[in-house]
């Protein structure tokens, strides 16, 4: 037998689910798609279940299409005591993940088409997920000298997204090339905005809890500057640009600016930076040190107004999964990072929705629509068009699709989490929502809130 999940043959009734929240409906599943969408029960029309076809009871429920993950750490190859490919991709399925993108700074790094080839491989064998390779910018991620950019687009795992993420590309001549380079087959540099000068030794958010807690500042102008810069440089090219991990409010209003002027900027939050603030750092718990940090609460509210504007495109997780030795261990000696994959759902309802800010039909824009748009997966066509995402819950669609129930309220348990990391900074913490089922290409990848295989 084939190590790689094949697409689904089943069919499949989901009987009762709301798509996007709204009225009750039937959706049908054969094979890799969705074949047949109709009111339910009260609406008079229902789908009519035969032989050979499972029914899914999801009344209650709410579908939305399978997320997609633009910036997902998987730490594999070379980090495995962290994560893997199969580990990850189990996190990122049961977090009603259909397709998560695979940062490039791996051991080695993802710089070359072996590598990203390599990466790809693993996660179709794995098969929780599909697993898109981000390749690095400049080799190594060294920030020096551009990498293979051609020849990881060309390759089998046709790499669209290239970041040097875990470190910005400070030298602008270098960003200006890498915009230059990608433009011929429609990729996107990817930025961690850090202006490295202006944060060295820096630990948590410049500002009241820096000077209250003794620990090095990281200011908002380090992110703000990079962001304009390369703001300037992808309009002055002509290329794209996408912001990773947007943190403070000034960001938002730089975005908002180079959005108005029509240029192809895009930009990602993180659930952290959603719902969490600085004031976090005085437990001196290293579970709170992330990069870029917690800011305060009014950059949180300036985040969430962004997203729900859209001058902020999408959540994404930046899931960093680290050992416990690398965390559990005073704060300025502790990894920056963050768990996201499980909880990330949970989180942006509870920010998100719970708040009014979004409804779902905007949050499933934001979560697999959009994200799926900027790591061009929306329009993929001839052989690789049964690799879409982000497409709507609609017959034609492929079949990838969460079954989400909104309304239990519990603890998050990272002991119970997929990920071989226990880093959540939301342990402990009640939050709405379970995802109840996955779907990737007609194949469950979760049912009953578990893993299928
Ligand atoms: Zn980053």
């Amino acid at each position: 037998m084939s190590p790689e999940r094949q697409p689904g043959q089943a069919r499949w009734l989901v009987r009762g689910a709301r798509p996007l929240g709204g009225r009750p409906a039937d959706i049908m599943i054969e094979g890799a798609l969705i074949t047949g969408l109709a009111g339910s029960g009260r609406d008079g029309r229902e789908l009519v279940s035969g032989p050979g076809i499972t029914v899914v009871e999801a009344s209650d429920l709410i579908a939305l299409p399978g997320l997609v993950d633009l910036h997902t750490h998987l730490r594999e190859p070379g980090r495995e005591d962290a994560e893997t490919v199969a580990s990850g991709t189990a996190a990122a399925a049961l977090g009603g993940y259909t397709a998560v993108h695979a940062m490039a700074n791996t051991e080695p790094v993802a710089d070359t088409a072996g590598v990203v080839e390599q990466v790809w491989r693993l996660g179709r064998q794995a098969g929780h997920c599909d697993v898109r390779p981000v390749g690095a910018v400049t080799a190594g991620v060294n920030g020096s000298q551009l990498a293979e950019l051609g020849a990881m687009a060309d390759s089998a795992a046709r790499v669209r997204v290239f970041s040097d993420d875990g470190r910005c590309v400070a030298d602008a001549t270098l960003m200006r090339r890498a915009l230059e380079y990608v433009k011929a087959f429609d990729g996107v540099i990817a930025q961690h905005a850090q202006e490295p000068r202006l944060t060295q030794g820096a630990q948590v958010n410049e500002g009241e809890m820096s000077a209250r807690l003794g620990l090095a500042g990281w200011p908002a102008v380090a992110e703000e500057a990079i962001i304009a810069r390369d703001c300037l440089l992808a309009a002055h090219v002509g290329s794209a640009v996408h912001i990773c991990h947007v943190s403070t409010a000034g960001s938002v209003e730089i975005i908002r600016w180079a959005k108005s002027k029509g240029w192809q900027v895009t930009a990602e939050v993180t659930p952290h930076h959603l719902l969490l603030t600085d004031e976090l750092a005085a437990s001196y718990d290293p579970v709170y040190k992330v990069n870029p940090p917690l800011r305060t609460a009014a950059d949180v509210a300036a985040l969430r107004a962004g997203l729900a504007d859209g001058t902020i495109d999408c959540v994404a997780t930046d899931h960093a999964p680290h050992p416990a030795e690398s965390k559990e261990t005073e704060w300025s000696q502790a990894s920056s990072g963050m768990t996201g994959l499980e909880t990330a759902l949970r989180v942006a309802h509870e920010a998100m929705v719970n708040t009014g800010l979004l409804d779902w039909t905007a949050l499933a824009d934001r979560m697999s629509a959009r994200p799926a748009s900027i790591g061009r997966l929306r329009t993929l066509a001839g052989d690789q068009a049964q690799l879409r995402h982000g497409c709507p819950i609609a017959a034609g669609s492929p079949a990838n699709l969460v079954l989400y129930d909104p309304e239990p309220i519990r603890p998050v348990d990272p002991a119970a989490h997929a990920s071989r990391s226990r880093n959540s900074p939301f342990a402990g913490m009640k939050l709405p929502g379970q995802v109840v089922a996955t779907f990737l290409r007609g194949a469950p990848t979760v049912l009953d809130g578990r893993l299928t295989s």
